[in-house]
């Protein structure tokens, strides 16, 4: 098994140190993992610290240290969540281009500048309008940049909408869903299944396995499992029950990256 989305305190919200995400994927059973802290450049909330030249080469070093310290017990990529916005986009490439990375993963945490996570987002909007915008801004990221593996948690939306969870939210904007997926599918890059919305309201993968069998469908094949750990009980959380889910989907393989390059892995 392998968790390809777990957070360090490298990451302005982990909690953890390299060492204890080691340790804790070892006892939960797992072969490999990836560790993948946020770069969020120009972050509207300015008391959150850059993730500067300086501080990824730091990450380097000490990714390198924790691999050697593991070999033989745990297979350790090198990766990175990628927050995107529009006027970044050329920095985005420049920094992947520029480190070494096993695996990247292209995220959308803002929507014209503002974080879903923020009431300040929902004001004023239904929840359609509040959803549609957010998968539009991610059809646009999506459509301008490449330097990425996988999107991750498509529906990040709905951790914190304020809206009522409903079991046909993943329908509300299905044709630029689509849309995304097949962006996603022309462009050779994956998908990610984010097991961190078992923890929310919804208590379903991000994002909903329907979309997932629809990537399928149309021809994806990139297929990455994460927990989006920043706390050692969440590494590897719910596993079993997401690849039971995407077994279902008649999936038999998930993904592991080396030097931004997939590799299939069989679902036993
Ligand atoms: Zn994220
Ligand atoms: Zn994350």
């Amino acid at each position: 098994m392998l968790d390809y989305h777990i957070h360090t305190t490298y990451s302005p919200d982990g909690q953890m140190s390299m060492e204890t995400v080691c340790e804790r994927a070892i006892e939960a059973g797992l072969k490999e993992i990836a560790f993948t802290d946020h770069i969020d450049m120009d972050w509207p909330d300015p008391t959150i610290p850059p993730f500067d030249i300086k501080t990824l080469d730091q990450y380097f070093e000490d990714l390198n240290k924790i691999k050697e310290k593991y070999e033989g017990w745990l297979t350790i990529k090198k990766g990175i969540e990628l927050g995107l916005q529009p006027h970044i986009l050329e920095q985005c490439t420049s920094i992947i281009q520029s480190y070494p990375f096993d695996f990247v993963i292209a995220s959308v945490h803002l929507v014209n500048g503002v974080d879903p996570y923020l009431g300040e987002y929902y004001s004023g909007r239904t929840k359609e309008e509040a959803y549609r915008l957010y998968y539009q801004e991610i059809l646009d990221l999506i459509g301008s940049f490449n330097e990425f593996d996988v999107l991750g948690h498509l529906d990040y939306i709905k951790r914190y909408s304020p809206y009522p969870a409903e079991d046909d939210d993943h329908l509300l904007c299905s044709k630029l869903v689509d849309d995304i997926i097949l962006t996603l599918v022309n462009k050779g890059k994956g998908l990610e299944v984010n097991t961190s919305g078992y923890r929310h309201t919804s208590n379903a993968p991000m994002p909903h396995m329907d979309i997932i069998r629809r990537y399928r469908q149309l021809g994806g094949n990139i297929i990455t499992l994460g927990s989006d750990a920043h706390r050692p009980e969440h590494i590897a959380f719910e596993f079993d029950r997401a690849v039971n889910e995407i077994k279902k989907s008649g999936i038999s393989h998930l993904t592991a990256f080396t030097g931004r390059v997939p590799e299939y892995v069989p679902i036993i």
